[in-house]
């Protein structure tokens, strides 16, 4: 395997930060509501007319067509000059995971009809498939559609649905066969977000915000041509999703993994300990410190060997679990370990990020911890589909 960058890469790199020092926004993004939602779209038209959208998605498709390599040099460059960062935009799930899902599983209606609009900033997009009861177990979901003629009628509850209020279209996965049992018997659809008979409830997360939410499906009409990848073979799309969300999709918190471990060791050095000495002097916290970045930096070699693989393959694999899984397991120590250094000031939160970053963070790594699949159920991919561990039971 050969890590350095070629003469391409290096040249690419050059471009974008050119590009971006003249146009990243100067005013920050709004924190919340639908203020936030039109930054975000603003910002992602910005990127498609300066020829910056979609990186590694197909040409055809209206992407730029280069390497997931390039992908994650421009995702670098990104946060390097601190752009709107993609894991907390409204058009995450557009981008990291229903276009790539499109591209790999849809047909070339849905293709041409969604994929510019995605790239372009005008469809958000929100993930339907949680349910109360089903989270870890996807395969238990009970939202139904039953099949009348060419429209499929849509039944139930997700949960835990991100940015619904915002999203244009919905990756919803419903059971279709109601004999059926588990991964069978269920459709992937790309939901339009104002068809009639859905309404949205926000749930208030401890993060004290309401951008999660319990969305509900009331005799919803739907048309087949809506059905993404087979009719009851829903399961597949799904998995090709998830692995986009896995794989990628990650990127941009991991970039800011490596921002914060910066910044922790030079809160270390300001900070005063009992002693009067900087904190950084306390041999433990050093060690800490050292093996949370040489952890980083294991994350990142991974990433890479990872991202040329899926370049050569297509598809990304199962590794994406066990990238996810470190870089918030990481996250988690390194807070811990800023929890430490800054003793009682840390546990104060107002619900502003920007007062108590730490304290967000905190709160942030319960979170990242879950969403997206919790480390439990990575560790068991990770078991299960890279190391090819037997199976428990
Ligand atoms: C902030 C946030 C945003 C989210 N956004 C979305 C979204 O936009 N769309 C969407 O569809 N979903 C979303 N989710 C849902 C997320 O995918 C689920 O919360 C997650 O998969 C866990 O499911 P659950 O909450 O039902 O917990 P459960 O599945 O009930 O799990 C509870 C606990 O049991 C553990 N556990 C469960 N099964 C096993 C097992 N087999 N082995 C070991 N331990 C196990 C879990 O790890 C967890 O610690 C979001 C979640 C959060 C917190």
């Amino acid at each position: 395997m050969d890590l350095r960058y070629s003469d391409e890469d290096r040249a690419f790199r050059a471009r974008a930060r050119e590009w971006l020092a003249a146009n990243v926004p100067k005013e920050p993004r709004p924190a919340t509501g639908h203020a936030a939602s039109q930054f975000d779209r603003d910002w992602q038209k910005k990127l498609f007319e300066g020829g910056w959208a979609g990186v590694a998605w197909p040409k055809e498709y209206g992407g730029l067509g280069l390497s997931g390599l390039q992908q994650v040099i421009w995702y670098e460059e990104l946060s390097r000059v601190h752009a709107p960062a993609q894991h907390v935009s409204t058009t995450y799930v557009a981008q990291m995971h229903a276009g790539p899902t499109l591209i790999a599983r849809g047909t070339e209606e849905q293709k041409a009809f969604h994929l510019r609009r995605i790239l372009s900033g005008e469809s958000l997009w929100c993930q339907g498939f949680s349910e109360p009861g089903a989270g870890s177990d996807l395969a238990a979901l009970r939202t139904s559609g039953r099949v009348e003629g060419d429209e499929i009628v849509v039944n139930g509850a997700k949960m835990w649905t991100t940015d619904a209020m915002h999203a244009d279209f919905m990756e919803l996965l419903i059971r279709t066969d109601p004999d059926s049992k588990r991964h069978k018997g269920l459709t992937w659809l790309a939901f339009d977000m104002t068809t009639p008979g859905i309404e949205i409830k926000p749930i208030r997360t401890m993060l004290m915000d309401e951008h999660v939410n319990t969305v509900f499906f009331d005799e919803v009409r739907v048309p087949i041509s809506a059905v993404v990848g087979e009719i009851n073979q829903g399961w597949s799309t799904a998995m090709a999703t998830l692995s986009f969300e896995r794989g990628l999709g990650f990127i941009a918190d991991q970039l800011e993994l490596f921002e914060k471990v910066g910044r922790a060791i030079e809160l270390a050095k300001e900070t005063k300990g009992p002693d009067g000495r900087p904190v950084l002097e306390d041999v433990e916290v050093a060690r800490k410190l050292a093996a949370i970045k040489a952890e980083t930096l294991a994350i990142r070699a991974m990433t890479l060997a990872d991202i040329t693989e899926t370049d050569r393959t297509g598809m990304p694999g199962p590794k994406g679990s066990m990238m996810k899984l470190k870089v918030t397991a990481t996250h988690k120590a390194l807070i811990k370990l800023v929890s430490d250094i800054l003793g009682w000031q840390f546990f104060e939160f107002d619900g502003d990020r920007d007062n108590n970053p730490w304290t967000h963070d905190f709160l942030w790594s319960w979170v990242f911890s879950i969403a997206g699949g919790s480390n439990e159920i990575q560790r068991e991919i990770t078991a299960d589909r890279v190391l090819e561990l037997p199976r428990s039971r």
